[in-house]
């Protein structure tokens, strides 16, 4: 894939509805058309799908493996290091310790696994994940993805929370993909 020889960092990053499951079930397709041996993670705490699937707004589903934590990947990657394995794949990746991930991706990436990292880059307020930045700038690819503004129609870099709640980030429908510009427009108003 792409043109890195070895293991490398795929970051798909973007906000709600952009595709970045649905990219990332789309790249572990690939690999494993190529009789490549992959795994995918997912956090205990994305619901969505409410069972062991990374389920992609479009009704796509594959396979994951639920953990709580970066240790449970390190766990799983531990207690099946005998198989092969060619690629590790994290959706929702916001959700996990993005500091303990950076350190995984890297040692895995040296040797010779790749990782694709699906995450949100931006928090219901516009501010940004921290971690995802640091990861971002570790990545060999970026794939940054865009839905469609649910009021204007220009590309959607942000997420707007329909419901009051101030929480970081809650997985679900809550949220409209809006463009920067509808997205001042409503926190203006919400202000
Ligand atoms: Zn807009």
């Amino acid at each position: 894939m792409e043109d890195f020889q070895g293991g490398w960092i795929m970051m798909i990053t973007g906000g709600m509805y952009a595709g970045k499951s649905e990219e990332l079930t789309r790249t572990m397709r690939r690999f494993s058309h190529a009789q490549k041996i992959g795994v995918i993670f997912k956090p205990k705490v994305d619901t969505r799908s409410g069972d062991d699937c990374v389920t992609t707004h479009n009704g796509g589903k594959m396979k994951a493996v639920v953990v709580d934590s970066v240790a449970g990947i390190r766990l799983y990657l531990d207690e099946h290091k005998d198989e092969p394995l060619d690629v590790v794949a994290i959706d929702e990746a916001q959700f996990l310790e993005t500091d303990e991930l950076l350190i995984l991706a890297k040692e895995l990436a040296m040797h010779g696994i790749s990782v694709v990292i699906a995450a949100l880059d931006k928090k219901w307020d516009g501010t940004h994940f921290k971690g995802v930045g640091d990861l971002l700038a570790e990545a060999d690819i970026d794939k940054r993805l865009h839905a469609i503004c649910a009021y204007c129609g220009h590309l959607a870099s942000h997420s707007l929370r329909v419901s009051s709640s101030t929480a970081d980030i809650e997985v679900g429908d809550d949220y409209k993909p809006v463009c920067r510009s509808c997205f001042n427009k409503a926190m203006a108003q919400r202000a």
